[in-house]
């Protein structure tokens, strides 16, 4: 039995695991981590922790390849500049075609409107036993008619103003 040499063992601090330490050597004794690996370990974490705290962090899906990545802001929806570069591109693809299928929808409608007059028209013709031509050259006459009057009226209007 060796007198005076007490072995001391502390628990790591990153491990958990035993480690001895020389109680004579002030160092040793303020020594926390079994090993190196333990230490930097150790370091690393607390830099996670550290960053964790200070800004928050989240975990987002790219939008584009899918891979789970790690951000502060949750408004950020791909992972690299490539993905998001890709992902500008295909918004403004899906806006193009949103802007073409409204166009088309759009002149579906006037077309629709168009055809809905027609037969209005060719109706009212028939109610008044005229031809399609003919009658639409009597509107077209009644048209003129109303528009000469419309300006004669607003040269009156415009000479009562003036008396
Ligand atoms: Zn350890
Ligand atoms: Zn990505």
């Amino acid at each position: 039995m060796e007198m005076g040499c007490i072995q001391v063992f502390k628990p790591c601090g990153y491990c958990g695991e035993p480690f001895e330490v020389d109680d004579k050597n002030p160092n040793e004794l303020k020594r926390k981590y079994c090993s190196e690996f333990c230490r930097t370990e150790a370091a690393n974490e607390r830099k996670r922790e550290r960053i964790k705290i200070g800004k928050r962090s989240y975990n987002v899906e790219c939008d584009i390849c899918g891979k789970i990545f790690l951000t502060n802001r949750s408004t950020n929806k791909t992972c690299s500049p490539e993905c998001n570069h890709e992902r500008q591109k295909k918004l403004s693809r899906a806006g193009y075609y949103r802007q073409k299928e409204a166009k088309k929808e759009k002149a579906k409608e006037t077309e629709q409107k168009r055809i809905e007059t027609l037969t209005e028209v060719q109706q009212k013709a028939q109610a008044a036993g005229m031809t399609y031509g003919n009658y639409m050259k009597q509107q077209f006459l009644k048209q003129l008619e109303e528009e000469r009057e419309r300006n004669g009226r607003t040269k009156d209007v415009h000479k009562e103003s003036d008396g």
